[in-house]
């Protein structure tokens, strides 16, 4: 699922921060954020931007974001970590819509998007069979807690590289891609990683095997990798629209030489059944270092061991919770 990036929300409650004035801290869906205090009362609704918004330059009410480049990122004020912008909604100069609503075209608010150092040349646009890869944040969709509750599951550790989707159509044509784009076969590292797995010929019809394509140049190489490889995290089937579990996921890429991202734990059985799934404490299973590295992981992704389908989300059941001491020291 596209995150709202811009939406309606309640302010469910708010606190005080010590030794401040000014601001205080309000609750806003899973988030944290810091706001001039006397804005908001515990229920009003609020415009809510989510991290990575970059504000449009040219708005009265976006001005005091100016000497920080207009984008809200993970900040701490006073101790206090404040993920995201809450502001009030006559930013919106009219009729306030239902909570929920996506507002991010009316505001005029584009989303931050790193940029890849080297050109790729695109061959086309990413093939209509195939999900794009995307993970939604648990801090924006708690309900997925509830749905998480009770079923076997399992973490990955979420690796900061580049998104990469090899897929051969039900019909043969083969295409390597990036996040949004089908690439032309060429000396850039998702099609090398194709050669590397001779993925080209063996991938068989229908299969989309996706995964993260890390190493040196990429990112940050927080891996600390020697050469680029690709870390699959998961295959879907298009014939039948559905990606494999993980069982199977697992089985596929053994059979393929391929490597997968780190697998942290698998939770089945009694655990399963009696883990308690919070916001807290996922949180907190999220820290921590890439194994055999001293650097801070991204966060982790959690799914389910069988596939099963998200009413919160509108799709797959899944999702990531970023580690918040790396958004805090690590990110550009
Ligand atoms: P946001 O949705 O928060 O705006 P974003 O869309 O840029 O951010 P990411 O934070 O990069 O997305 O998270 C989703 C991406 O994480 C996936 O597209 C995938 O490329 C990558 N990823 C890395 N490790 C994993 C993993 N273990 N499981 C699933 N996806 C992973
Ligand atoms: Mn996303």
């Amino acid at each position: 699922m596209e995150r709202k990036l811009v939406s309606i929300q309640v302010v469910e409650s708010l606190a005080p921060i010590e030794g401040a004035d000014q601001i205080e801290q309000a609750r806003v869906m899973g988030w944290t954020v810091v706001v001039k205090k006397g804005e908001f009362r515990p229920g009003d609704r609020c415009v809510f931007f989510e991290i990575d918004s970059v504000l449009p330059s040219s708005a009265p009410w976006a001005e005091f974001m100016r000497s920080r480049g207009f984008r809200v990122r993970t900040i701490k004020l006073r101790g206090v970590l404040s993920q995201g912008l809450a502001l009030p909604t006559t930013i919106l100069d009219g009729e306030v819509p239902e909570v929920g609503t996506d507002v991010r075209d009316r505001l005029g608010v584009t989303k931050y998007e790193a940029v890849l150092p080297d050109a790729r040349e695109v061959a086309g646009g990413f093939p209509a069979l195939v999900p794009k890869t995307d993970e939604i944040r648990l801090q924006s969709a708690l309900g997925v807690l509830d749905e998480m509750r009770g079923q076997a599951f399992y973490v990955s550790t979420k690796l900061d590289g580049s998104s990469a989707t090899f897929f051969r159509a039900p019909e043969g044509e083969f295409v390597a891609c990036s996040r949004n784009w089908a690439l032309a076969p060429g000396p850039n590292p998702i099609w090398r990683a194709a050669e590397r797995y001779d993925l080209a010929k063996r991938l068989p019809p229908g299969i989309a095997v996706q995964g993260e394509l890390c190493g040196p140049g990429i990112q940050k190489n927080r891996l600390g990798l020697s050469e680029v490889d690709v870390f699959m995290f998961g295959v879907y089937d298009a014939r039948v629209g559905r990606y494999l579990d993980f069982a199977d996921f697992i089985g596929f890429c053994k059979e393929y030489g391929l490597r997968t991202v780190p697998i942290e734990r698998e939770v089945r059985g009694d655990e399963a059944l009696h883990f308690e799934h919070t916001l807290d404490r996922w949180l907190e299973t999220a820290r921590g270092l890439y194994a055999g590295t001293k650097n801070r992981k991204e966060g982790i992704v959690v799914r389910p061991l069988v596939e099963s389908r998200s009413a919160t989300l509108g799709g797959r059941l899944s999702f990531k919770v970023i580690n918040n001491d790396f958004l805090l020291k690590d990110e550009a």
